[in-house]
């Protein structure tokens, strides 16, 4: 269908030609027709990376290339069996990274579905919100500001309707577009002015079309192609880690030489030294660490979706752990964005809405303005009310059915001709129906605003001129309702002969008459006050960033537990008045910021970000996306949010929820405790096999440990135990501690000498094995060795889910996962020290009961060890806290 020139055909002809009225869209039994003819409305975009190639990408890696010339070499010398376990090991550990690279994968691409948009078409007569993907040519397709255009399709209505098509014009700034057919031929893309395209943005107003072409049958798609896809990002923990490999990679290296060369002034075999320098370079190396690092994040992302939190952009996970300011919305995170009007205020008259009398014109009129002045929707589904669209203008619609009063019949009466739709920026909304023999301009919004804008009050019937005295009347009605933690929509009229050349604010919002205000509640959500709680307890503020009244806003705060006794809000006009440096002295001093408008979240986030804080920011509308990129966590609102506020986010709370933002922070902080824990493993056990091979080469011992053994045991048996650290249940205090800060090393804090201290315990103990059995043959000795070392690790493991915490105090068996990862390492072992070709294989011996009681003795001795020191350094630091 994306041949035809469309943008000639005028409204009948659309209507012919694509089989539809625009009242009423398509029936489902057409809509179905026509998505099995057309297919998905989405772009096909390049490839995925085949396994094949994923696997081949394993063998680029530094390490697995020495890895692949040793086992040559050491074929070409005659020691086959040695080339089989390189070759093998490295094939396993080829095949468990393409697993696990392709799981990560996966997640992701599950990720990329969650977050599609939706889109508003008519169907049947009613307004559905759909999936983007399934719009089909011929849906009439509602947009509005914040939207991306779902389809290509042709203008029928528009309400100062703006849309930015810079992704396929080049044009940055928003094109206005109109109903006007055009004519002529191959009018370029950016001149057709009736025309909307896919996946351009929707800037400003509303409007209609109808859908002419969908997914690849679009313009965008032609060019499909053209797009580019998106770059895999890593977190900076993941781009600190491939540093810290290549640091590892070069200390590798550099030892190697220095091996070789005392090797060479103790005159030791060449083919010795090889081995030995290959044993090296795979002990200091990490070989598993950044698939584990990736695989913990891909399942804490998971949790995280299962918890109600998109992570759009990966490195969001680790930034989520080091928040210290979370900037929340009021409505629909805070609260329950369940909004009811309860209270009706006409001229010196404040009633419960249940005693309104529409016989009384001005309260008539009250109820009528917020009934017609309104874009929600309020349907019956299957005898189900269906509400869509903003939750205010909802309850407008619910207090005026109470009174019997419709939408769609009263909007046939009192037509609708022209509106400038609702911004957060003017706070009010406007729309011109015909009224009588004219037209009546109906206007709602924020009181401070719209009192500016009325010249006249409706009392009575009557309209009478508004003094300065009623003004007073109506603003402490307001600040009354408002403590009340009521939103309040204030509301006015005027009556027009003809339809004004231009509508703008200027031309409708003014000269207003003053009808009356309804006083809505929003109620707190429950569980948001015990996320305030938590997160101040995490060392994390919370604050309340509205549009709504500042009295408002501060009755809701309280009551949630985000301002405090000292503490104080601050409007959006004072906030302007601030300089720079005045907001910089004075920032901490606000928990509470009412009636803001977009940009001065930037502002905001910025002043927070000035005093080192790593700040989280919701936002959903479409001026809110500089705000949400500036934060160092963007976070969208899942539900209510704009397609543009989404594609802005790092994060999107699928239940809009700010308890959900606290849960991930909680989930951020477990993942990448749970990371450091996998390293501190990993590394210790690296340390400890260098220590072993180190130490034996200067005192001039034979080799302890073959590079088979410990490529075995750092490819094969370490990386279950690993992985299973990275699933720890998270540490009970663990939203009682402070943020961490992201500028500070992973090593710092204790966890770089702790490492090194129990790595080099690990070390002796397996020199000692080595020792002790080397008295009855040089395999006894690697066999003692090789046991030790595996089994001091394993034993180890309990050591590093806590840096400070004593495993009896964490329990053996919280973790049970970790469990099962080392009775299946400890089979793994045995394995190849009990069935005796495997034996052979290894060059393992068989051992005597009593020296296997050695083995064991020695191995525990690290988890003894270590709990000695964490008491000590606990002791110490109580001792510090007291003095
Ligand atoms: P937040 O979501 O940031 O907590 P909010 O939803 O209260 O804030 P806005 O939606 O920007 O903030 O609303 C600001 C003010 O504009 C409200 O206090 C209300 O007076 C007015 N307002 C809100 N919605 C509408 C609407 N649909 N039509 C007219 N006025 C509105």
């Amino acid at each position: 269908m994306g041949e035809k020139q469309w943008y000639k055909k005028n409204l009948e002809e659309l209507m012919n030609e694509l089989n539809v009225q625009t009242k009423i869209g398509l029936d489902s039994e057409e809509v179905l027709k026509r998505r099995n003819e057309y297919g998905d409305n989405s772009i096909k975009t390049a490839g995925k990376k085949s396994v094949v190639l994923m696997f081949f990408n394993q063998f680029k890696d530094f390490m697995v290339i020495i890895l692949i010339l040793a086992s040559l070499i050491s074929g070409f010398l005659g020691e086959i069996s040695d080339t089989i376990i390189i070759l093998l090991v490295v094939l396993l550990n080829a095949i468990l990274g393409v697993i696990q690279e392709n799981k990560a994968e996966k997640s992701l691409e599950a990720l990329k579905n969650l977050s599609t948009p939706n889109a508003k078409v008519i169907r049947e007569g009613n307004i559905l919100e759909i999936k983007s993907i399934d719009v089909v040519p011929g849906d009439v397709v509602i947009i509005e500001a914040g939207d991306f255009v779902p389809a290509d399709g042709v203008i029928i209505e528009s309400a100062s309707l703006m849309i930015e098509e810079s992704a396929l014009t080049g044009e940055s700034v928003p094109v206005e577009k109109n109903t006007n057919t055009l004519e002529g031929d191959n009018i370029p893309l950016g001149d057709r002015k009736n025309f909307a395209y896919t996946s351009s943005l929707v800037t400003n107003g509303r409007g209609k079309f109808i859908a002419t072409g969908t997914g690849m049958n679009t313009e965008i798609g032609k060019i499909a192609q053209m797009i580019q896809s998106q770059e895999d990002t890593k977190t900076p923990l993941q781009v600190k880690l491939d540093e810290l490999g290549k640091l590892l990679g070069i200390g590798a290296i550099v030892v190697c030489g220095i091996i070789f060369f005392i090797g060479f002034l103790q005159n030791r075999p060449v083919l010795d030294m090889f081995m030995t320098s290959v044993s090296l370079a795979v002990a200091a190396i990490p070989e598993g660490l950044p698939a584990i690092v990736t695989i913990v994040l891909s399942i804490g992302v998971q949790n995280m979706i299962d918890n109600n939190a998109i992570i759009r952009k990966l490195p969001a996970v680790e930034t989520l752990g080091t928040a210290s300011v979370i900037c929340s919305d009021k409505t629909g995170t805070l609260t329950q964005n369940k909004m009811t009007v309860t209270k009706l205020y006409t001229y010196d008259k404040l009633i419960d809405i249940d005693q309104a009398n529409m016989e009384n014109p001005t309260e008539l009129t009250a109820i009528m303005t917020g009934l017609l002045c309104n874009d929600a929707s309020l349907d019956s589904d299957k005898g189900e009310k269906k509400a869509i669209g903003d939750p205010t203008e909802v309850a407008l619609i619910v207090a005026a059915e109470r009174f019997g009063l419709l939408r769609k019949q009263q909007e046939s009466y009192y037509e609708r001709v022209g509106e400038l739709p609702f911004d957060s920026e003017r706070k009010l909304m406007t729309t011109i129906n015909t009224f009588n023999n004219g037209y009546r301009v109906f206007t709602k919004g924020a009181l401070d605003v719209l009192i500016g804008r009325c010249n006249k009050i409706m009392i009575g019937k009557d309209e009478v001129e508004l003094t300065e005295d009623i003004i007073e009347k109506i603003k402490g009605t307001n600040e009354e309702l408002s403590s009340k933690a009521l939103r309040v929509l204030a509301l006015a009229y005027k009556d027009i002969p003809s339809i004004p050349d231009n509508l703008n604010s200027e031309t409708l919002e003014k000269d207003l008459v003053f009808v009356g205000m309804q006083g809505m509640i929003d109620p707190p959500r429950e569980e948001a006050k015990l996320a305030v709680q938590k997160s101040k307890e995490a060392g994390i503020r919370p604050i309340m960033i509205t549009g709504d009244h500042k009295i408002t806003a501060m009755a809701i705060a309280k009551e949630l537990g985000i301002l405090e006794e000292g503490q104080e809000a601050i409007e959006g006009i004072a906030l302007e008045k601030l300089t720079d440096e005045e907001l910089y002295n004075s920032i901490e001093k606000y928990s509470v910021y009412a009636r803001v408008s977009p940009e001065h979240k930037v502002r905001i986030v910025e002043g927070w970000q000035k005093k080192g804080k790593i700040v989280a920011m919701t936002g959903d509308g479409v001026n809110d996306a500089p705000a949400l990129k500036r934060a160092d966590i963007g976070c969208a609102m899942g539900i209510t949010g704009t397609d543009v506020s989404k594609e802005a986010a790092d994060m999107v709370l699928t239940d809009d929820n700010f308890a959900t933002i606290v849960a991930a922070v909680e989930e951020g902080r477990t993942i990448f405790d749970n990371i450091k824990k996998s390293i501190h493993f990993l590394l210790s056990c690296n340390i400890g096999e260098v220590v072993a091979l180190f130490i034996s080469i200067v005192l001039k011992l034979p080799i302890p440990l073959l590079p088979i053994h410990i490529l075995w045991i750092n490819l094969i048996t370490d990386s279950l135990p690993a992985l299973a650290l990275g699933v720890d249940p998270a540490e009970k205090d663990i939203m009682k501690r402070k943020p961490r800060n992201p500028k500070k090393s992973i090593f710092s804090d204790g966890l770089g000498l702790m490492l090194a201290v129990e790595g080099t315990i690990i070390g002796i103990l397996t020199l000692a094995a080595f020792n002790i059995g080397s008295n009855e043959s040089l395999t006894i000795g690697r066999t003692m060795a090789f046991t030790t070392l595996s089994l001091s690790q394993l034993v180890h493991t309990f050591n590093t889910r806590s840096i400070d915490k004593s495993i009896f105090k964490i329990g053996f068996t919280t973790n049970k996962k970790l469990l099962g990862a080392i009775l299946i390492s400890l089979l793994l072992m045995l394995g190849i020290i009990f069935i005796p070709a495997l034996r052979e294989i290894f060059k393992l011996g068989f051992l005597s009961p009593l020296q296997w009681g050695i083995v064991l003795g020695l191995s525990l001795i690290i988890l003894v060890a270590v709990e000695l020191i964490k008491a000590l350094t606990n002791l110490t630091k109580n001792q510090k806290e007291l003095a």
